[in-house]
């Protein structure tokens, strides 16, 4: 009896053991799933593409009013307006690339693929391209013209290595004190540039991180995801003889798996939204400082630049140049002055 019951209890006690192994072994599988969804969540989240939002509309978390545009084709003289949207598509987002981006990277065009020579056809065999990095020199009006090349890991900073300063570069149309950012064309993340002139332009803080950030990260993870390369273009749009581009276009398609990694064709706006900005000057005007009532003002009628009366730098003023104007802002601006940089009037 004894040993039965204890068989029997064995036999019960084996049971819950088991019960529980299968228990634990659900529970296992359910922290595994969610864990999995998690992460795909975040990367989501993390990769912010225009391509994912073409996907489903509004889906960007990072960024508002991001759904997709209409189709633009980017010509100096018809250059697409913002409308709240932070970039449109160009091209139908179908990548476009000169011969000489294709070349410069060894790879040979065969038909809508690309290939290396001597491989297979579409085959891109990663032994044969050639990473590499392009800018093109500034204009005669000191404008940046175009960026491009083959990225990957051999173009993208060493680990651990830091930004450097740019301060140092001041870009076609920058004026002070107007909120400026210095905006890589080829972002320092995927080229390790840090103060070439030849890539760098004034931008606003919303080209920077609301139009190409989400493009430069998609790049950018593709790249340390899979040791591909990518196809890269970004050409800054310029109206007549402007010094502040309009927006820039960037364009990006992988090399290895043509295309099915990253593809993309977009035109993202300089802009700051509820600001007018003149591409001139690069004098920003907000809102508020449009609307503002006339107020006294210190001009050098020489260096053209305008104060706030309490300035140091309007006391410095030579009475000779020195002028003391009750106007607007905006009437300063139109006049040709310039706020100064340090009481950013
Ligand atoms: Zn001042």
């Amino acid at each position: 009896m004894d040993n039965k019951g204890s068989r029997k209890n064995k036999r019960s006690e084996t049971g819950r053991k088991r019960a529980f192994a299968v228990f634990a072994l659900i529970l296992v599988c359910c922290l595994c799933l969610a864990a999995v969804k998690y992460r795909e969540g975040r990367d989501m989240a993390a990769d912010d593409t225009g391509k994912q939002q073409n996907a489903s509309v509004g889906a960007g978390p990072a960024v508002s009013g991001g759904e997709i545009g209409d189709t633009a084709s980017p010509d100096a003289e018809h250059l697409p307006e913002y409308d709240g949207r932070r970039y449109v598509t160009v091209n139908g987002s179908v990548p476009d690339f000169p011969d000489e981006v294709i070349e410069k990277a060894s790879l040979v065009k065969n038909g809508d693929r690309y290939k290396t020579e001597g491989s297979l056809p579409g085959r891109v065999d990663p032994s044969g391209l050639t990473p590499y990095e392009y800018y093109g020199s500034l204009d005669e009006l000191g404008r940046c013209t175009c960026a491009y090349g083959c990225l990957g890991e051999e173009t993208m900073p060493e680990k651990g290595q830091e930004r450097g300063d740019i301060s140092s570069i001041h870009p076609s149309g920058w004026a002070k004190a107007q909120n400026w950012e210095r905006c890589h064309l080829i972002a320092w993340a995927l080229s390790a540039e840090n103060d070439n002139p030849e890539n760098l332009i004034t931008g606003t803080h919303y080209l920077n991180y609301e139009g190409m950030r989400p493009f430069e990260e998609e790049v950018g993870h593709y790249i340390w995801n899979t040791g591909n390369h990518v196809l890269y273009m970004v050409k800054p749009w310029f109206s007549g003889d402007e010094l502040v581009a309009r927006g820039v276009q960037m364009t990006a398609r992988s090399v290895e798996d043509n295309g099915a990694g990253v593809s993309f064709n977009v035109y993202c706006f300089n802009v700051t939204p509820n600001a007018s900005v003149d591409y001139m000057t690069g004098i920003v005007t907000t809102e508020e400082q449009a609307q503002q009532e006339p107020r006294l003002y210190v001009v050098n009628k020489r260096s053209k630049v305008f104060h706030y009366p309490s300035c140091e730098g309007a006391q410095s003023i030579s009475p000779h140049n020195r002028e003391e104007v009750t106007a607007t802002r905006v009437e300063l601006t139109s006049r040709g002055y310039t706020p100064c940089g340090y009481c950013e009037p």
